[in-house]
């Protein structure tokens, strides 16, 4: 259906592993170009690179913590000085950062999980903006900015997730300005709102409630990182999604119909 992904320059940060490392792996299958990026060079991190190399990807890993807007910065000079520019930003790199209820928050939980899923985004995407701005003017066509969102940001989280939950809503809602700024620009942004999928983000919950959660989704199962990554490639290519920008789309098994 879509052809015009290969040789396209995408950065996909929070990589190395989860939803981030099925999208790289996906965009390097269509021939892209794919920066990988994690905050930190763990097994995880040496296994993606490891997986890249062994099918001979074009490919580089950059270790940036994105927390940081100095990072950020980094990130993105460093991609464009490796491939001579930029066409598809995927902010993906993001987490819970703590589970406490409202009671107990401080201000470093505040600062950790903002930074960590807000910062990251204002700060990659408006660094990569010139350059994706180059790139929509060079190839005729649009450019791409997709962030993670999350059901959380629709929902709120669950109990003890009202920062993050409401850090994913921040991003829902900062990609629908973008668009009033800078269609101009022939930039689209779009968000991907996964549900609940099957990576190492619920590795702290209780097989118990594993199950509660499973029983409240219409498919009755955790969704797997390679059934997000679609979404990602549908909305990074202009022939398949040129006049889509601002929207959020669910990838949740029907966890939650907006
Ligand atoms: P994951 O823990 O499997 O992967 C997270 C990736 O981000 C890792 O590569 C990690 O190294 C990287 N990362 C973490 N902190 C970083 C930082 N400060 N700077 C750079 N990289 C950093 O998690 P996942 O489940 O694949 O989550 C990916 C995204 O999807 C996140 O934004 C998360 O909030 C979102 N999300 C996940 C789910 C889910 O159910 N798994 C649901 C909705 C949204």
């Amino acid at each position: 259906m879509f052809d015009d992904l290969k040789n396209k320059r995408v950065l996909v940060t929070g990589s190395t592993k989860g939803i981030g490392f099925a999208a790289a792996l996906e965009f390097a299958k269509q021939g892209a170009v794919v920066g990988i990026n994690s905050h930190v060079m763990d097994a995880a991190a040496e296994k993606a690179i490891a997986q890249f190399e062994s099918l001979g990807i074009n490919f580089a890993y950059f270790k940036h913590d994105l927390s940081r807007s100095d990072e950020c910065a980094a990130l993105v000079n460093e991609f464009v000085e490796t491939f001579g520019g930029l066409d598809v930003l995927v902010n993906n790199a993001g987490g819970l950062g703590v589970r406490e209820g409202l009671e107990n928050l401080d201000d470093a939980a505040y600062d950790l999980v903002f930074d960590l899923n807000i910062r990251s985004v204002v700060m990659t995407t408006k660094y990569a903006v010139p350059h994706l701005k180059e790139s929509a003017v060079k190839s005729g066509t649009t450019s791409a900015v997709i962030s993670t969102g999350s059901i959380a940001g629709r929902e709120g989280g669950g109990p003890g997730a009202s920062l993050y939950g409401g850090s994913k809503a921040v991003i829902h809602n900062l990609h629908r300005t973008w668009v009033k700024e800078l269609t101009g620009s022939n930039i689209r942004f779009n968000v991907v709102a996964p549900g609940t999928i099957d990576t190492a983000f619920h590795e702290d919950k209780s097989p118990e409630l594993k199950e509660k959660i499973r029983n409240s989704i219409p498919m009755g199962r955790f969704g797997t990182s390679e059934e997000c990554a679609p979404a990602y490639l549908f909305l990074a290519s202009h022939q398949a999604s040129g006049y889509i920008t601002g929207q959020v789309i669910d990838v949740n098994g029907g966890q939650m119909c907006p």
